[in-house]
């Protein structure tokens, strides 16, 4: 790979994650020569239009600017994840897990200064001015800051389809990537085992030095060629299928800050809102509920939510997906991003944030030879395994925290489903709350904050050495004169939005 022949990486599949993935790589290692293979009649999965903030600083060093991004994809901001009926399944039940983190004082005096001054208050209303913002539709920015600058921290809900298409044209326009419209049927093995080439139906073949699997669950080099190990997790994780709609929305109606988790009695139901639609999907396990029940129950959704909704009109589209991850990501010198390396319900809409976290870790660690590929493998391979664990744990939290009856949630809280650290975890923080030794890494996908979001929004009990002191007090005084402020001065999202489309009409 060292001398003078160019460096070659091919990227098998077009989704989001094969279009970032080449955006990433080719806006960081400009010597690379990327081509990109997909195939026409294979259709991406279409849906994951949540993100988180990192997309931000992804669209940035790529090269497109906020609004270009906002308007080409039907943008809007996302603040957070609003959980509707999870505790107990009551109509005021809900809790916020917000992006922005609370005050940097001491959890401890935090949640005993929450406990002394506003304890009838929902955590997440005391310790972030987000809970206003998103409690009131609010935009995260004014329309004269910087690109991708907030007065809050956010991230974006946007079209699946026209996301992938912004990307694709930047990619081949503007970054230099070769798009190459192709079947992949098949793969010529290096001397070592390594993928050589990848064939093409049509008789083409493509060589490398690295390849990228993006295709999707199908997997086709990590599985088909890598024979990576699948690690299934749906012992832990029971959810295995979707059904989703796109529901227009009257004109002027409010745009929501955050996506929408509503708990129904065998999974819960997302509501993702954009500015002209709500894409809306219920998520359900199919050892607790047939297809025809989860249909009932999203027809219920829409029609109970959305103004002006045509339920009858609605043809949801099935999705199954199985829940797990590969063993290894990275296999010689195939490296699976996306729904490739594994798949868990959206629930904390943790896959693009992997195919951006993925990209970036190619980027800084393509190797420069094949003796250091094997290397690579192992660190790449050893950091995803992680934050695969991480997340999984932290998706568990919020059913094991539930108190809801039906047997789905009550087989959700079975010990034996609890994977260990997260119940090692739930017995310390009885003692003290979640802290950084918890969650050493720097870029922790789920920090001490996230999980405080959701262990005191569910009423977890608060440990007993949680005292107030003066700092804790006065900060979250600041907090609640900060947000009073941000309330007055930020605008409503439809309004922001109007706005934007008025400037580049
Ligand atoms: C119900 C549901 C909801 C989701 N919600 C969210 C969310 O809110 N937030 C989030 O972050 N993620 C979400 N996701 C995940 C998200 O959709 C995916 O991570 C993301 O779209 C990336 O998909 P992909 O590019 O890996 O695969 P795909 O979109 O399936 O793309 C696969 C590509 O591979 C190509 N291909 C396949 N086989 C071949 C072949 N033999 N030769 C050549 N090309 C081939 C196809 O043509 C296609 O271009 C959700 C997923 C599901 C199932």
């Amino acid at each position: 790979m060292t001398g003078t022949k160019p460096y070659r990486v091919v990227i098998v599949g077009g989704g989001t994650a094969g279009w970032l993935l080449a955006c990433v790589l080719a806006a960081k290692c400009p010597q690379l020569s990327i081509t990109l293979v997909e195939a026409p009649e294979i259709p991406t999965i279409g849906v994951g239009e949540g993100t988180w903030p990192t997309m931000r600083a992804t669209l940035a060093s790529i090269g497109i600017a906020e609004t270009e991004f906002m308007l080409a994809c039907d943008a809007a901001f996302k603040q957070g994840s609003r959980f509707d009926g999870w505790v107990t399944g009551a109509a005021d039940d809900h809790y916020l897990h917000p992006f922005t983190l609370p005050p940097a004082v001491g959890t401890a005096s935090l949640l005993g200064a929450w406990a002394a001054s506003a304890p009838e208050a929902a955590f997440a209303e005391v310790m972030t001015a987000q809970a206003i913002a998103c409690a009131s539709n609010l935009a995260p920015r004014q329309r004269g800051m910087p690109d991708y600058a907030g007065a809050l921290n956010y991230a974006y809900h946007f079209d699946a389809g026209k996301f992938a298409a912004l990307l694709a044209r930047h990619a081949c326009t503007r970054l230099g990537v070769v798009h190459v419209a192709g079947e992949v049927v098949g793969t010529t093995a290096a001397e070592n085992g390594d993928v050589a080439a990848v064939a093409l139906r049509d008789g083409r073949s493509l060589a490398a030095e690295i390849f990228v699997d993006c295709t999707g669950q199908a997997g086709l080099l990590i599985a088909g060629h890598c024979k990576s190990a699948w690690i299934d997790r749906s012992d832990v994780s029971f959810n295995d299928r979707a059904l989703a709609v796109q529901v227009p929305v009257l004109p002027g109606s409010p745009v929501a800050s955050q996506t929408i988790g509503t708990a129904h009695r065998a999974g819960w139901l997302w509501d993702i809102a954009l500015p002209t639609r709500r894409g809306i999907g219920c998520v359900y396990s199919s050892r607790f509920l047939n297809d025809d029940e989860a249909d009932a129950i999203l027809r219920q959704h829409v029609a109970a939510n959305v103004p002006g909704a045509d339920v009858a009109a609605l043809s949801p589209r099935r999705l199954s997906f199985a829940t797990g991850h590969r063993e290894h990501f990275w296999s010689g010198n195939v490296v699976a991003v996306g729904l490739s390396a594994g798949f868990i319900e959206p629930l904390e809409a943790s896959a693009i944030v992997l195919i951006e976290l993925s990209a970036r870790a190619l980027a800084e660690a393509l190797p420069a030879s094949a003796e250091t590929m094997a290397i690579h493998a192992d660190r790449f391979n050893a950091q995803f395994r992680y934050r695969w664990d991480r997340i999984v744990e932290f998706l568990k939290l919020h059913y094991v925290l539930s108190r809801r009856t039906e047997p789905y949630w009550q087989a959700q809280r079975d010990p034996a489903t609890i994977p260990l650290r997260l119940a090692d975890n739930l017995r310390l923080w009885q003692e003290r709350p979640p802290s950084a030794t918890d969650l050493p890494q720097q870029d922790e996908l789920f920090p001490a904050a996230s999980q405080h979001y959701i262990l005191y929004g569910m009423g977890f009990p608060l440990p007993s050495r949680c005292q107030a002191d003066a700092a804790a007090l006065a900060a979250l005084a600041d907090l609640r004169t900060r947000a009073r402020r941000l309330a007055a001065g930020l605008p409503d999202n439809r309004s922001y939005l109007a706005a934007l489309a008025a400037q580049a009409a």
